[in-house]
């Protein structure tokens, strides 16, 4: 089985949040299983470099197509040669022809599919979020009798729903009759994540949770009708991590490994978080948050609050980049609390693994959340997850691997907290439960069949 996964970030080539680790991991986990996946993504200039002398298989007028073994790429640099962020500018807004950059992707990507690489004719295209979603409208409006792989689009995030003027269909390549109510059209303007979530042949989120409350208009987003449409065409699939990127027992990043039998490692751990954060040692537990800092994340809930979680006897790290208001909250937050809180504004990897190896506890109380993978890293590494009851983090977290919080709101977050404070003074119930947390599924197994799976009925459907 030859699947096409379409994504406009990968790691650890390009990344911004959970869509590029999900994107990287899903190769390899499912290569086991007989599917050979291969990954078409925009030609970045880190992509670019990361390929170094890759061989040239299409040519069109927009750009070409470079193999390598694993990966497609499609190297157009009017589109993609920009510095940073995939999606925004230098001044943090999206870059005004993100429709035409992430069109041509899909158009590409339907390209593929209907034979356009000598020796990778996919039976599937998986396309992920909005920015490849316009890959099943492009197979159904252009293909004209050639091979029609099916198609799976997977919902990583709702709320970013690639959402243009309607001026913007001319310049698509689609034919009029693409521009209708049950294909692109959408209140007038153009939709991608719309067109998608009609036309593929299945959808799927990256929970179980979430797949069921995206149909109700609490959670649906505006789409929940269109969802709910679709029936049984709509799917929920946990993602998993890399078991092997996030493992405690062999990762470089950490001052010292360890394993479920011997936490004791975990102590020095904590004291280099302390000293990177430049807070004192301590016992007290030490509270981490690994996110972009935005509302849907709660973060908002904990700046609110963060007198009163200190004066409940936690302390708290804080690594993350987001909306200014918040940044500047967790900062006055630190400055009332030099020896209790810090925050480290940036995207930094390696720090976030030795966070997650020395912290007692990651805090993720999102308000809504797709599913939601730093909880999973917590739960590996023994790092305590304390979250709200929604999407993702409900099907992974539970009482026994966890602390689950009551009601979304500042008062909420405070009481798991002092929760976690008084069951941190027993260590044997503490460690019982970081044991419990080390002990879940949490790499791809399951969800690799179960893709897997759905592949071959979309294939079968075909
Ligand atoms: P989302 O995709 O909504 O941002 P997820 O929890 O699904 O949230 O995925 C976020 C991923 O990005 C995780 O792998 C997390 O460790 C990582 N991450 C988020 N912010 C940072 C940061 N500031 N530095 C390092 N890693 C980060």
């Amino acid at each position: 089985m030859k699947v096409l996964s379409v994504a406009s970030e990968f790691y650890p080539l390009v990344k911004t949040g959970g869509l590029a680790d999900v994107a990287g991991a899903l190769p390899a986990a499912l290569s086991a299983l007989g599917v050979d996946m291969r990954t078409l993504l925009p030609g970045y200039p880190a992509v670019l470099a990361a390929i170094g002398d890759a061989d040239e298989v299409a040519r069109w007028p927009e750009g070409r197509l470079l193999a390598t073994r694993d990966l497609l790429v499609f190297d157009a640099p009017h589109l993609y040669d920009r510095p940073g962020n995939p999606y925004l500018d230098a001044t943090g807004r999206d870059w005004p022809d993100n429709a035409e950059r992430f069109a041509a992707l899909a158009r590409v990507a339907a390209r593929i599919g209907q034979g356009a690489v000598d020796g990778f004719v996919p039976d599937v295209i998986h396309a992920h979020d909005w920015q490849a979603a316009l890959v099943p409208a492009y197979l159904r409006f252009t293909s004209d009798g050639r091979h029609r792989p099916g198609t799976v689009l997977t919902l990583h995030n709702l709320a970013f729903q690639g959402q243009f003027d309607a001026a913007v269909f001319d310049r698509l390549g689609l034919p009029a009759a693409a521009f209708t109510s049950d294909a692109l059209e959408y209140y007038g303007d153009v939709g991608f994540l719309k067109a998608g979530i009609l036309l593929a042949d299945a959808v799927n989120t990256v929970s179980p949770t979430y797949a069921r409350e995206i149909l109700t208009p609490e959670g649906g987003m505006g789409m929940d009708a269109m969802l709910r449409w679709r029936g049984s065409a709509v799917s929920g699939i946990v993602n998993g991590i890399d078991t092997d990127v996030w493992n405690p027992s062999t990762d470089a990043l950490l001052d010292r490994t360890y394993h479920i039998d011997s936490l004791d490692g975990r102590a020095a751990n904590k004291r280099a978080v302390e000293s990177r954060f430049g807070l004192p040692a301590d016992d007290a537990p030490l509270l981490c948050m690994i996110t972009r800092l935005t509302s849907q994340k709660g973060i908002d809930l904990v700046v609110q609050t963060l007198d009163a979680i200190v004066d409940a006897g936690a302390r708290m790290v804080v690594l993350g980049t987001g909306e200014p208001a918040i940044e500047a909250g967790l900062r006055a937050g630190a400055e009332r609390h030099p020896t209790r809180v810090a925050v480290r504004i940036g995207y930094d990897e390696s720090l976030a693994h030795r966070m997650q190896g020395g912290c007692d506890a990651i805090l993720v109380p999102s308000r809504f959340e797709p599913c939601g993978l730093t909880q999973l890293c917590g739960l590996r590494y023994g790092c305590v997850p304390v979250v709200t009851r929604v999407g993702g983090l409900a099907d992974t977290v539970d009482q026994s691997t966890g602390v689950v919080i009551g009601d979304i709101t500042a008062a909420g977050v405070l009481e798991a907290i002092g929760r976690l404070v008084e069951l941190h003074r027993s260590s044997a119930d503490w460690q019982a439960k970081q044991r419990a947390g080390m002990r879940s599924e949490v790499g791809w197994r399951a969800s690799a069949a179960a893709y897997a799976a759905l592949y071959r009925r979309v294939a079968a459907a075909d």
